[in-house]
């Protein structure tokens, strides 16, 4: 263990508001009756079964098992909940334990939709043709923010989730090619020249089959640009050196970039790029069944994180966030909030989606 505060006691690290109490008391109560169910797997990177518990609570407050594996390193949550009991959290409560909201909404697009403009940066020097000529297919891809952006640069875009409010959403509204289902249920009439993971492995049970699957997809000259919340950027943004900020009942995986870069080896991926936040881009190449293992430097990341976080009880995210709130409240009072919030967005972003209205 971490430490005391990871041992599990029902108490959320974030502020919840009532949607998300009211959801997280259902799912507590689904977990005691046994309406989802936990199953203990083997490390999917080396196989093992020797694990080392690191917490008993997600951000949430609700139970989750973390443990780090004692052989390859790899982070996860294992004992974990069943895929059929995932599916189930997926469709009843995950969307609004996570977004706080029952519907998708235009902001949650606009900002997938700015995070759209940030990969195709990233990606940019990878791409071997131009736009017009490239398949973007992205898997999970919510209400289609990410791709509505790549739809606008010139690319063939197709997303798939198993989220059918938020697909019906993003195709009614953004005018974009969204389908309700997997890879398996969704058959291609093209192979992708990027397949984009934003977010997802972390939530998927068996990542060696997906990972051998969008292998199989993808063309010659195709690479697959992952994305995943990394262990070592809790220092940065609302983790704010608090690893229990960081994890969810929902992720499965917590990786680091050396722990990523494991699993891709072994399921025939060569990594092109890379960051600790963690951005990522693959390419299909030769499968590896050596690892280095990672097990000293992340457990040893972790705890340092965490003894920063004790003596540091103002950090530079506390700063900025009492900032923010305290200009929020002044904006408040004198009636401007609406108003300045708007300007202040358009102002960071001055980018807007194309073909925003229903066709
Ligand atoms: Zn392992």
């Amino acid at each position: 263990m971490l430490g005391e505060r990871f041992k599990y006691d029902a108490k959320p690290q974030i502020k919840l508001n009532p949607l998300q109490e009211r959801i997280k008391s259902q799912i507590e109560s689904k977990i005691k009756n046994g309406y989802y169910k936990t199953e203990e797997v083997p490390c999917p990177i080396c196989e093992g079964q020797a694990f080392e518990t690191l917490a008993e609570k997600d951000r949430f407050g609700l139970p989750l098992s973390v443990v780090i594996c004692r052989d390859c390193g790899l982070i996860q949550s294992n004992p974990r909940m069943d895929q059929a009991s995932y599916n189930k959290l997926y469709s009843q409560e995950y969307n609004m334990l996570t977004h706080g909201e029952e519907k998708p909404t235009k902001e949650f697009f606009f900002d997938r939709y700015f995070f759209g403009q940030k990969i195709y940066r990233y990606l940019k020097e990878f791409f071997s043709k131009n736009c017009k000529d490239m398949f973007v297919l992205e898997v999970g891809c919510s209400s289609g923010g990410i791709l509505a952006y790549f739809r606008d640069k010139g690319c063939q875009v197709l997303g798939l989730d198993i989220g059918e409010e938020y697909v019906r959403f993003g195709r009614e509204n953004y005018n974009l090619d969204l389908r309700t289902g997997t890879f398996l249920s969704c058959p291609l009439e093209r192979k992708p020249d990027i397949i984009i993971m934003s977010h997802v492995l972390e939530h998927l049970l068996r990542p060696q089959e997906e990972l051998n699957f969008v292998k199989s997809l993808l063309n010659e000259k195709g690479f697959v640009y992952i994305e995943v919340p990394g262990i070592k950027n809790i220092p940065h943004n609302y983790y704010d050196f608090n690893f229990l900020n960081y994890l969810r009942i929902a992720h499965v995986y917590h990786f680091s970039l050396a722990s990523l870069e494991n699993l891709l080896n072994k399921n025939g991926f060569r990594l092109l790029k890379g960051d600790e936040r963690i951005r990522s881009i693959s390419r299909p190449g030769e499968t590896r069944s050596s690892y280095i293992s990672c097990y000293h430097k992340d457990l040893s990341s972790l705890r340092h994180f965490e003894s920063v976080r004790k003596y540091m009880p103002v950090t530079p995210f506390k700063m900025r966030n009492a900032l923010e709130s305290s200009c929020a409240w002044l904006l408040r009072k004198v009636r401007m909030y609406a108003l300045m919030r708007k300007l202040y967005r358009r102002a960071i972003h001055r980018i807007e989606p194309k073909a925003s209205l229903k066709k």
